[in-house]
């Protein structure tokens, strides 16, 4: 789960994490009661939404100006007018794809003389089971860059979760920044208090980028961006409560209250499959027979008919999706509980595109008769193969 930048911030100042005055603001009259809390007289006025990039960003209506979606606001004055533009338009970014996204809520913060901007991030690293920082001295709106052509100028540390955060894994960092003298101590501290928060948020991503050195010499969070292990969500209602449905995908969502794994994909293949091995190798095996997966849905070990009618809905609800393969282990699961979900969905929704099911395990036969003696038109499979290729087969032939 993602949360927005001054959603972020919130949690950095909880932590005593220095970072710049600012307010959030749903509309333009809370924009400009913003301005009365913050001391001015610079202002930067900052798109909210769950993708980086802003300020390189554009908004598509003409009439929200060519700026982007971060910008130096000289005067209350201007944040009104930026806030007029920003708010309710479109923002589209290198992170957002070519729709972009609707900015619903913007942050008014304080400008801030900036001396150096730096990149700091920490993610929890698989390959070494530990927390990872990441750090360069060249940090800023092209990190991205910065990565691809010279990835000697990044810096990684991961921190040993028996001993814990260290000073000298701060130091480590800061050296890589090029910091000097009371700068050091506090970004041995900063860093620390960075990863006191992940843990204790059971963060699986968090990144400050910029990081900043002021003009008096003082470091400063400018942008935060962090994202939570789910399944840790149950033991954070604070994070939870930060929630913002409007910012993903609204089928992932209406899947996520089914108890559902979805995720949506760019194929033309609807998935629907038990257990998420199996429905990795099902996306697999579609790819081998040369068509793209349109999701990936994992209806779990204990699906109900309802829940398979709900994850139907879910895959037919995507315009893309131009055939249907189901493919179901039953081991907990009974194939005849699938068949008559399968068979219901089917009914209900008057499913137009070409639906191949392959079943396995407990009551297969009995499933593979009421599929059979549904009158619908389903296609049954054998095997995972058997499976993929009449689906791309009778997709192609749809074409
Ligand atoms: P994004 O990463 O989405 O483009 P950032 O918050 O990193 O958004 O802002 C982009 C750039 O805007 C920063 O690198 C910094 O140069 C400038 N900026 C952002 N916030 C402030 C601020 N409060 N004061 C001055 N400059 C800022
Ligand atoms: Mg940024």
């Amino acid at each position: 789960m993602n949360i927005h930048e001054h959603q972020a911030k919130e949690l950095l100042r909880q932590y005593g994490i220095p970072t710049p005055a600012g307010i959030a603001a749903f509309s333009v009259r809370e924009a400009g009661e913003a301005t009365q809390q913050l001391p001015g007289p610079l202002f930067v006025v900052k798109a909210q939404i769950h993708a980086g990039g802003r300020g390189k960003g554009k908004f598509k209506e003409a009439s929200a100006g060519e700026k982007g979606g971060v910008r130096l606001a000289k005067s209350r004055a201007e944040v009104h007018t930026f806030a007029e533009q920003m708010l309710g338009a479109t923002l589209v970014t290198a992170q957002t794809g070519a729709d972009g996204r609707v900015v619903n809520r913007i942050y008014v913060s304080d400008g801030v003389d900036i001396e150096r901007e730096l990149y700091l991030s920490a993610l929890v690293d698989r390959a070494s089971s530990r927390v990872a920082f990441v750090a360069s001295a060249e940090g800023g709106v092209d990190i991205e860059k910065v990565a691809h052509d010279t990835p000697e100028k990044i810096v990684s540390v991961t921190i040993d979760p028996a001993s814990g955060y260290q000073p000298f894994h701060g130091r480590r960092i800061a050296f890589a920044f090029g910091l000097e003298g009371k700068q050091v101590a506090q970004c041995v501290k900063l860093v620390g208090d960075l990863y006191n928060l992940m843990l204790a948020k059971d963060m699986s991503m968090l990144e400050i980028n910029p990081l900043i050195v002021t003009k008096d010499g003082s470091l400063s969070c400018l942008d935060a961006k962090m994202s939570f292990d789910s399944n840790a969500l149950y033991r954070h209602p604070d994070i939870v409560d930060m929630r913002d449905l409007t910012e993903e995908d609204p089928a992932e969502v209406e899947a996520s209250k089914h108890d559902l794994s979805y995720v949506k994909l760019d194929g033309t293949i609807g998935c629907m499959v038990n257990g998420a091995g199996l429905a990795m190798a099902t996306m697999d095996i579609i790819k081998l027979y040369g068509a793209e997966p349109a999701n990936f849905l994992d209806v779990g070990g204990g699906a109900s008919k309802e829940k398979v009618q709900a994850a139907f809905k879910i895959i037919l609800s995507d315009p893309a999706v131009k055939g249907i393969l189901v493919n179901i282990f039953g081991g907990i699961m009974r194939c005849d509980i699938i068949a008559e979900g399968v068979v219901a969905a089917a009914r209900e929704m008057g499913i137009t595109v070409p639906l191949v099911v392959r079943l396995e395990g407990t009551n297969v036969e009995l499933g593979k008769k009421i599929l059979a003696e549904s009158g619908l038109k389903i296609t049954p499979a054998d095997d995972l193969g058997d499976a993929a290729e009449k689906i791309t087969a009778a997709v192609k032939e749809a074409a």
